[in-house]
């Protein structure tokens, strides 16, 4: 029986351990995936250091995959989109599962708050079969009835960009932006390039990033960003927020601003450079790093904002995302910093919680490559 490698991640802080596991044949409506590669994301890094709450240990990590049908079980046909597969095709694989049955699932109509929601990369790593459930492996075994997952025109390196695209995607469905808008970005890592991207693709007139270091920033511009705000340079929040206000109609402040930055303290900053009736979205806080002081009549009633958070993403937000990857308008080609083999995870972890700082060289974007 052919066996294929995994890292498995014993517990919070643990050790990763390359194990190895027999291969599933993958039964009726299954997928078995060669992995080619998963990016390495935030939320991996706060799954390891045991932020993220739920999460159960042993796990394989990662749910940004990428890889090749190996094998494709009876009935498997097309993807979400009904263009037809077959084995050797390149596919990603959408993380999350809804149940589809549920009241958030079937009568609000918002998967993404599914109470039974699970993803490829968020379950544990059993002792009895099925493994391969996580992207920090050779293989992902799709195995579960409701997965879906979209076949791929581009290469790897561009193809495994598509999950950090969703979430700007989400934002943009929330925030509603209307064209002619002017947008910031708060935020410069992958999110908030991707937010960039999301905001021009929804009708942005004018978009401001907000972040730093200043290498990122000369990306946010290559990605379209019209301004650009370091904070490491303009140290005080207060000349920020006029320096937004300044570039917006009468200076009356941004319409829409979307936090991606993972820093409690940007939300009050963030709000104050929105126009009264703007959006707030924050999209950044994927796990609970703290507080921060808010004045109900200065920053929500006063101003009459629309105050969003964003949860995750779903398939529609997949699907309405690949033109985008897939379309060589953004030079999405100069986002993979890091190209890692399994044995290095620890590595890409200790720089993402660290200086965004490997084999000398700036981490934009890790990913892990399998195949
Ligand atoms: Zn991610
Ligand atoms: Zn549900």
């Amino acid at each position: 029986m052919k066996k294929g490698k995994a890292v498995i991640l014993d517990k919070p802080n643990g050790e990763f351990t390359i194990d190895e596991a027999e291969l599933p044949e993958p039964k009726e409506g299954e997928i078995l995936v060669k992995q080619e590669m998963c990016g390495v994301c935030g939320t991996d890094v706060h799954m390891y250091h045991g932020h993220l709450p739920g999460t159960k240990f042993p796990i394989v990590l990662g749910h940004e995959p990428v890889g090749i049908i190996a094998k494709l079980g009876k009935g498997v046909k097309v993807d979400h989109t009904g263009e037809s597969v077959k084995e050797g095709d390149r596919i990603y694989v959408v993380p999350g599962i809804r149940c589809g049955k549920c009241y958030f699932c079937t009568v609000l109509l918002e998967p993404t708050l599914c109470v039974n929601s699970t993803a490829y990369g968020f379950r544990p790593y059993l002792d009895q079969p099925p493994h391969f459930q996580g992207g920090y492996a050779e293989y992902i075994y799709m195995n579960h009835p409701a997965s879906t997952f979209l076949k791929m025109h581009v290469q790897p390196e561009i193809a495994v960009l598509l999950e950090p695209l969703t979430v700007g995607i989400h934002q943009m469905d929330m925030a509603k932006l209307c064209v002619g808008d002017t947008a910031v970005i708060q935020g410069c890592g992958a999110i908030g390039l991707f937010t960039l991207v999301a905001a021009k693709e929804a009708g942005a007139h004018k978009t401001i990033v907000v972040g730093a270091p200043q290498s990122r920033l000369d990306l946010a511009s290559e990605f379209g960003a019209d301004l650009t705000i370091n904070i490491e340079e303009v140290t005080d929040p207060k000349e920020r927020i006029e320096m937004v206000k300044s570039e917006t109609t009468l200076g009356y402040g941004a319409d829409a601003v979307f936090e991606c930055t993972g820093f409690p303290k940007a939300v009050p900053e963030g709000i104050d450079m929105l126009r009264r009736g703007g959006s707030y979205l924050v999209a950044g806080h994927f796990t609970d790093v703290g507080e921060v002081p808010l004045n109900p009549y200065l920053h929500f009633t006063n101003k009459q904002i629309n105050l969003m958070g964003v949860w995750g993403d779903d398939t529609g937000h997949f699907v309405r995302g690949r033109p985008i990857i897939e379309s060589g308008k953004y030079p999405f080609e100069k986002m993979v910093s890091h190209k890692l083999p399994l044995e290095r995870i620890k590595d890409a972890m200790d720089a993402i919680s660290t200086n965004y700082r490997l084999d000398d060289k700036e981490v934009r974007k890790i990913v892990i490559v399998t195949g």
